[in-house]
């Protein structure tokens, strides 16, 4: 099995020019979700120097892929700005997807880090970050017309990698696809139409891969059959 990196550095201010907000998607102070906005405004008191704010999607919308997470995470991409910045998961996405030939530079869990997405778009299902990573069932359906803005706006999308069973079933929501015509399974591949194909990957967070439910070498044949789809 590949050893991961489990170092994250520090990060210093954000860097507001990096945070690549698109007009479609929502602004940093949405306004949407009550609990999620007071949680906003107390992570804002209790650390001024953070995003916190709705964290914009990650890599270009002319991608082949759209990759989708739960939420951000409160020292994770909530403090940095960017999806799976910061935290731990990002260490196995962004090294597995270098590895893959999704992304090109390196991963330095910071904004500027200089990694750049080329062959796929990284967005949450949940944009603002939850108390207790749990967002609530009315937060995933409010957040979800953002999801369904990223697939209007990718044209040449083939393939949606879903990281856990949230993720999954915001991708079948925003598609209109029932959930019983594609439950969620770890190695799972579904059909959604359109000749868009969903696979299924646990989440890559720090209680799966510290548990053992998902290995480096699990998540890697995952993204190496996405990457095998785009070559066919
Ligand atoms: S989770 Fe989504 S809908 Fe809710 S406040 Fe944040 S950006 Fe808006």
């Amino acid at each position: 099995m590949r050893k991961l990196r489990t170092s994250v550095d520090p990060v210093d201010q954000p860097i507001s020019a990096l945070h690549g907000r698109l007009a479609d998607e929502p602004e940093r102070d949405c306004p949407l979700c009550p609990r999620l906005v007071a949680f906003r405004a107390a992570n804002r008191a209790a650390h001024a120097d953070w995003y916190n704010g709705a964290v914009p999607g990650f890599g270009p919308r002319s991608a082949p892929v759209l990759i989708v997470g739960l939420a951000p995470g409160l020292g994770g991409a909530n403090r940095t700005g960017r999806p799976f910045t910061g935290d731990y998961a990002g260490v196995l996405l962004y090294e597995t997807l270098l590895a893959a030939g999704f992304a090109v530079g390196s991963y330095a869990a910071r904004i500027d880090d200089g990694l750049r997405l080329t062959r796929c778009r990284i967005v949450n299902a949940v944009r603002c970050v939850p108390p207790g990573n749990k967002p609530l069932p009315k937060e995933i359906a409010t957040c979800n017309r953002f999801l369904a803005v990223e697939f209007a706006a990718m044209p040449a999308l083939k393939a949606v990698l879903a990281l856990g069973r949230i993720a999954h079933e915001a991708v079948l929501r925003a598609r209109g696809v029932p959930p019983r015509k594609a439950p969620f399974q770890h190695g799972a591949e579904h059909r959604l139409g359109n000749n868009l194909i969903l696979f299924d990957s646990y989440h890559v967070s720090r209680y799966n891969t510290s548990t053992g439910r998902l290995t480096a070498a699990m998540f890697s044949e995952v993204v190496a059959r996405l990457a095998a789809v785009l070559e066919a």
